[in-house]
């Protein structure tokens, strides 16, 4: 079951929400354990899946010995 990550965009607060996928279409109701707030939105860029124990990212086309100009600044 995938896990997907919130915050709440009143206090800060990141929030782990684990969920089918069905349920996400579905829309989650999202509250923040911390303030009580619902203005909760969805943060991209860490996406967890649990049972699945893999390293870091995949490979990166920058900054590898390929890498462009304008690549790691
Ligand atoms: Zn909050």
């Amino acid at each position: 079951m995938p896990i997907y990550e919130y915050a709440c965009t009143a206090c800060g607060e990141q929030i782990e929400v684990q969920a089918t996928i069905a349920e996400k279409e579905k829309g989650l109701k999202v509250v923040c354990p911390k303030c009580g707030s619902r203005k909760t939105a969805r943060v991209f860029g860490s996406f967890t899946v649990t049972g699945a124990s893999r390293g870091q990212g995949g490979p990166s086309t920058c900054c590898g010995p390929q890498a462009g100009p304008g690549c790691c600044g």
